[in-house]
């Protein structure tokens, strides 16, 4: 199996990327310090202190159907179909499209020049991050909204889901508030087999021992501590398989513990 792809019992998981941003990692990161990251995270950082998150996203197979969860960003040099392509994942084949959160770098490739990128799919959407970002004074500075997700309601495309929620018998839509308000990552349960798709739970393989780090972008940054500590503590004990769309490489790995240390260990 290439690396790119995982199962986990009967589900397989693509990792696709559409590309990769630029983030200032003290600035970004108030409760880290230069002197940690270039210590310790040494690799992860440029010589001007930034790390490089990727747009990640992944296909996922599960139950016969196929699930495309967020779509990256679509900026200058996006390449998510391109991508696809290279993997054989056909937009026309995908059922349905799940974003975590409604961040432009997670919708990106939702439209394309106004239409459904996969027109076959059904969109789901939190409901708690809808509310949020469809507000006025959000939407506002925020186009992507009305252009990739507003647009998709009035296809009638669109499905807000809220709470669990099953999206195959494999699959279920678990809530991990915090970055957003409706933020949502996948948990798989697959013939005895545990993996999870974290969304921005977590940004950098830095906060699997710095578990207490927020981002500035988290809308609320003490309920997502409190979400990346109980999500990781889970990952952690299920010894499960993971998805993190801005780690780097393929995203896929394990969180492991060494001498009491927990660390990223990429598949
Ligand atoms: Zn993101």
């Amino acid at each position: 199996m290439p690396d790119y792809k995982v199962s986990v019992g009967n589900v397989e998981i693509v990792s696709l990327t559409d590309g990769q941003g630029d983030i200032d990692a003290v600035a970004t990161f108030p409760d880290s310090t230069l002197d940690i990251w270039r210590k310790e995270y040494g690799d992860l950082l440029d010589r001007a202190g930034q790390f490089h998150p990727r747009f990640g996203c992944v296909a996922v197979r599960s139950s016969g159907r196929l699930i495309i969860v967020d779509t990256g960003y679509n900026g200058p040099g996006g390449k998510l179909l391109e991508d696809m392509r290279a993997k054989g994942i056909a937009p026309e084949a995908v059922a349905i499209v799940f974003a975590t959160h409604l961040h432009p770098d997670h919708v990106g490739w939702h439209m394309t020049g106004g239409k459904p990128t996969f027109p076959k799919a059904r969109y789901l959407v939190p409901k708690a991050d809808w509310d949020h970002f469809t507000k006025p004074v959000y939407l506002k500075g925020n186009p992507h909204v009305q252009e990739k997700v507003m647009s998709l309601k009035a296809l009638n495309i669109l499905d807000l889901i809220s709470g669990e929620y099953k999206i195959t018998s494999e699959l279920t839509a678990v809530p991990t508030p915090g970055h957003t308000p409706g933020h949502t990552s996948i948990a798989i349960l697959s013939a005895g087999k545990k993996g999870f798709i974290l969304g921005d739970v977590s940004h950098t393989p830095a906060q699997v021992h710095y578990a207490d780090w927020s981002p500035t972008f988290d809308t609320d940054r003490v309920q997502s501590r409190k979400t990346r500590h109980k999500v990781f503590d889970m990952l952690e004990k299920d010894e499960a398989t993971v998805s993190a769309g801005h780690y780097p490489g393929t995203g896929l790995g394990r969180l492991v513990r060494h001498a009491g240390r927990r660390s990223w260990q990429p598949l």
